[in-house]
């Protein structure tokens, strides 16, 4: 098995992982201003025959449309039916941003192409993809999340890619489950959060609603940027298990509308229904009523590189009253981590001074340290011979600590190829 590694090595964002030349394991984009994207050729692109999704996320999925227009072999594509139809809104999403920003990534009719040519799956279903035998397990990340498998008979090899992946089950979703994912000769795991432990999650609410409501009582508005997918949904969740209505702003709104349509993905979906019921939708010309009286909002984009955060920033970052709660990893190059190093943000019209607190949560939607070397330890003890560390900063320093456990590790660098027998 040829392994060549796109993007996503030692850094989060733009994950590729190209398999004997043909399968193409995510194809995503670095949030970056401008955005980065994958190693790529044409002779990668007329060469592939299909890309398998394991999940929404921009920096997983975000350049996959523009492989429509550079390969004519009828791409297949395989995803769960959820991961399509959150995609379709982030890429429509990045359509429109890349019209006001003037950069050009595909277009709608690519967007239209990949639909087309989409395969949907749920998990635990066998396909076959180029002389593979395939299948999707729940990754637990965001709903439609799922860990590749790949094996092939003949050759007696098999891959297990886990994507982005969750041991801990949310408010949103059920968690992945080490149990049930099969044994791999290969192993390619994320390492986002490799030495660093995720805070007990009841405790991390308790916090993070006592900051909210903090807020509040002393006449100040809560900001509250998300990712409109999962995140959104879960901090709804979150607030309305302890009685606090939000305002909602931005896509987390369509993201949610549409995950009604798939129940099936969610844990409980009666319990998102009830919580963004009483919600109040918010867009446009109606933003300014929220801030006459204090208020909490939740609102894209959680990395603060575009969406309505930046208008309630623009208005509140002069109010020291005003706190913007990040729930989640601020990507280098983001404005979110912009706001945490510096207290400043980059909006159209310049740099923009910020008085309002700022505090982070660690919502986290992928395995802390002891959840990945628990996953890794078992693939290991199942005898898995080789293991790729990606996506994340610590990748050099997670596969240095499988090695230290006795199986072969490495952290490749983008570019990297491996010839597996
Ligand atoms: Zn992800």
């Amino acid at each position: 098995m040829r392994i060549r590694f796109l993007g996503g090595c030692g850094e989060v964002g733009r994950s590729a992982v190209l398999i004997d030349d043909k399968i193409l394991l995510d194809y995503g984009v670095r949030p970056a201003d401008p955005p980065e994207m994958p190693m790529f050729s044409r002779q990668i692109a007329k060469s592939l025959e299909a890309v398998i999704v394991s999940h929404a996320h921009l920096d997983h999925s975000g350049m996959i449309p523009s492989l429509m227009n550079c390969n004519n072999n009828g791409l297949k594509l395989f995803m769960t039916p959820v991961t399509c139809d959150i995609a379709k809104i982030l890429w429509r999403d990045t359509i429109k941003l890349g019209e006001e920003h003037g950069i050009h990534l595909f277009n709608g009719e690519d967007v239209h192409k990949v639909v087309k040519n989409a395969h949907f799956l749920p998990f635990r279903k066998r396909f076959s993809v180029n002389g593979y035998e395939c299948e999707l397990f729940n990754a637990g990340h965001i709903p439609g999340s799922a860990a590749v498998h790949l094996w092939k008979e003949s050759e007696d090899i098999s891959l297990l890619y886990t994507g982005d992946i969750k041991m801990e089950e949310t408010r949103l979703l059920e968690s992945a489950s080490p149990d049930e994912l099969p044994h791999a000769d290969i192993l390619i795991v994320e390492s986002t959060y490799f030495g660093t432990e995720h805070k007990n999650r009841r405790e991390l609410e308790r916090e993070f609603v006592d900051s909210v409501q903090e807020t509040i009582d002393r006449g100040g508005h809560a900001i509250v940027p998300c990712f409109a997918v999962g995140r959104t949904q879960e901090i709804v969740m979150v607030l309305h298990a302890h009685g606090i209505i939000p305002f909602v702003d931005g896509l987390g709104i369509s993201v949610f509308k549409m995950l009604e349509h798939h129940p099936s993905f969610l844990k409980d979906a009666s319990a998102l229904a009830a919580a963004f019921k009483e919600a109040k939708f918010v867009s446009g010309k109606k933003r300014k009523k929220v801030l006459s009286q204090p208020s909490v909002v939740v609102t894209t984009a959680g990395m603060l590189n575009g969406g309505p955060v930046l208008y309630y920033l623009r208005k509140l970052h002069d109010d020291p009253r005003s706190k913007v709660l990040l729930t989640g990893y601020q990507i280098e190059g983001t404005n979110g981590r912009r706001l945490l190093e510096e207290k400043c943000v980059e909006t159209e019209s310049g740099p923009l001074k910020v008085k309002a607190e700022v505090e982070q949560y660690d919502f986290s939607a992928h395995a802390g340290d002891s959840e990945l070397k628990r996953l890794v330890s078992r693939f290991c003890r199942r005898g898995t011979e080789v293991v790729f560390t990606m996506h994340g900063e610590n990748a050099a320093e997670f596969a240095d600590w499988i090695r230290e456990q006795g199986c072969e590790a490495f952290a490749p660098e983008n570019g990297q190829e491996y010839i597996i027998e």
